[in-house]
C-alpha cells in the first residue's frame, strides 16, 4: 500500500490564484471586448537588463566549447557569485556576511520550504498575517499544523496580525514560539518593520533560543535611507536568524531563477536532549544531497547584476517599477482610498472602502474598472478589507488603471 502524505488533504482548495484565475476567465468570457489590466500576480514585466544577457550569452558560448565547458558546478553556487554577493549585498554595507555563508539555489521560495527539512517537526511557528502563502503551506505538508478553520487560519500555527492599526508592525507573541517568518519589505502589504521592532524581534529570538527565517526578497526596492535592508543590521542577528534574497524581483529573475540563502556560522538550533547543534553543516549536507546547483549562465547572469553597468541597469529597473508605485499610491489617495506601501516595495495595500469584503471589493474593480487585484483576505483574516495592487506592470497600464478608478469613483458618488 503506497500510503500518501494526507497533510496535503488538509491544504484548503480554494488557492488565492485559482480563484482569481476562475473570476477573471468568467468575466472575460461573458465581456469578450473588455480591456481587462491586470495588477494581481507578483512577477515582473520588463525584459532582463542588456548586462545580465550579455554574460548569460557569453557563458553560453564557453558552454560550447571543450576548454571552457563545465559540468556540474559546486552546489553552494560558483565562488564568482558566492564572493560578490558577500561584497556587494554585505561587506560594503558594513555587514559581517562572508562568502562561504551563501548558498546560492534556484529560488526563494524553494529554500524558504525546503529549510523546513533540517527543523524537527515539533516546533511552534510563527507567521505574519497577512502572509505570503508559501510559508504556511510548507508547514502544513510538513505537518507541523492541524486542520485549518474556518476563516482559514490552522490550528497549531501562531499568526501575528499586521493591521493599519498597529502600523503593519508585528507585536511579539504572548506565547513562546521557535520559527518566525518575517518577510521586508513586506508581501502583500508593501511595508516595512522598524529597525525598533526588529530589534525586539531578534532579542525575543535570543531569549527563546528561536531561529528568525528573513525573506528580504524586496530589499532592492527599499527607497528610504534608514529601512533596514538586512536582518544582520541587527546586532546579534547573526545567532538567530537565516536570511533569504532572490534576483526574481531584483533582477528580473522569475522566469530565469537565481536566489541564495545566508546561513550564519555562528547560527545554531537545539537537540532534544538540549546540546547545541550549528545549522551550516546542516543546510549544507541539505543542499548537497538534493540539489545540484544552479546552471552556470543563470549564475553568471546574476553576477552581472553586480557589475557597475549591471547594478546601473537594475536601479533603472527598479526606478521604472517604483515610479508605477508612487503613480498608484498618490492616484488612489486623490480618489479618496488609504492606501500603504509603494514607497519601500512594488506593492500598493489599500484599505476596501467602508465594510466592503476584500473579493467583494475585487468583484467591483474587476466589473467597474475592469483592474484585477489580489484580496487582502485571500493572504490571511487580517487581510480581510484589505487588497493589494501590484507595480509590476507598464507605465501605460499603471496609468489607464488610475484613471479608470478615479472616474469609477466620481461616477458613483
Ligand atoms: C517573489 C517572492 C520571493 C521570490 O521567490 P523566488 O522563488 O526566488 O522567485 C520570495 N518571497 C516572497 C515573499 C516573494 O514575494
Amino acid at each position: 500500500m503506497a500510503r500518501i502524505n494526507e497533510n496535503y488533504l488538509k491544504l484548503q482548495a480554494g488557492y488565492l490564484f485559482p480563484e482569481i484565475g476562475r473570476r477573471v476567465n468568467a468575466f472575460c468570457e461573458a465581456n469578450p471586448q473588455a480591456d481587462v489590466i491586470k495588477m494581481g500576480i507578483g512577477d515582473v514585466t520588463q525584459p532582463l537588463c542588456p548586462a545580465i544577457i550579455e554574460a548569460m550569452h557569453k557563458a553560453i558560448d564557453e558552454m560550447a566549447v571543450k576548454a571552457t565547458f563545465r559540468g556540474y558546478g559546486p552546489e553552494q553556487g560558483y565562488g564568482f557569485l558566492r564572493d560578490a554577493i558577500a561584497e556587494n549585498d554585505y561587506q560594503d554595507r558594513g555587514i559581517d556576511v562572508t562568502a562561504d555563508e551563501i548558498f546560492v539555489s534556484d529560488g526563494s521560495k524553494c529554500d524558504s520550504g525546503n529549510l523546513l527539512d533540517i527543523f524537527g517537526d515539533d516546533n511552534v511557528i510563527a507567521v505574519l498575517d497577512p502572509v505570503y502563502p508559501v510559508y504556511v503551506d510548507t508547514n502544513v505538508m510538513a505537518g507541523h499544523t492541524g486542520g485549518a478553520s474556518e476563516n482559514g487560519r490552522y490550528e497549531k500555527l501562531v499568526y501575528m496580525p499586521v493591521t493599519a492599526d498597529s502600523g503593519f508592525e508585528p507585536e511579539l507573541p504572548t506565547e513562546h514560539v521557535d520559527l518566525i517568518y518575517l518577510c521586508y519589505p513586506n508581501n502583500p502589504t508593501g511595508t516595512v518593520a522598524s529597525r525598533e521592532t526588529l530589534e525586539k524581534w531578534v532579542s525575543y529570538a535570543k531569549e527563546h533560543n528561536a531561529i528568525i527565517f528573513y525573506d528580504a526578497a524586496y530589499e532592492a526596492f527599499i527607497s528610504e535611507a534608514d529601512v533596514v535592508r538586512s536582518i544582520y543590521e541587527i546586532e546579534g542577528a547573526r545567532e538567530v536568524a537565516i536570511e533569504l534574497r532572490s534576483f526574481s524581483k531584483t533582477a528580473g529573475f522569475t522566469g530565469t531563477r537565481c536566489a541564495f540563502t545566508v546561513i550564519p556560522k555562528t547560527l545554531k538550533g537545539t537537540c532534544k536532549d538540549g546540546t547545541e547543534q550549528l545549522i551550516h553543516p546542516l543546510w549544507n549536507r541539505r543542499h548537497c544531497t538534493k540539489f545540484n546547483g544552479v546552471s552556470y549562465p543563470v549564475q553568471r547572469g546574476a553576477a552581472a547584476a553586480y557589475s557597475d553597468e549591471g547594478k546601473r541597469q537594475i536601479a533603472d529597473l527598479v526606478a521604472f517599477y517604483m515610479n508605477n508605485a508612487k503613480l498608484l499610491r498618490e492616484g488612489l489617495a486623490v480618489a479618496g482610498f488609504q492606501v500603504f506601501g509603494g514607497v519601500n516595495a512594488p506593492y500598493v495595500w489599500l484599505k476596501t472602502p467602508g465594510d466592503t469584503s476584500s473579493w467583494d471589493f475585487f468583484d467591483q474593480l474587476l466589473e467597474k474598472s475592469h483592474i484585477v487585484g489580489t484580496p487582502g483576505s485571500g493572504f490571511g483574516a487580517s487581510g480581510e478589507g484589505y487588497f493589494r495592487l501590484s507595480a509590476f506592470n507598464s507605465l501605460e497600464n499603471t496609468e489607464e488603471a488610475i484613471a479608470r478608478i478615479q472616474k469609477s469613483v466620481a461616477t458613483s458618488v
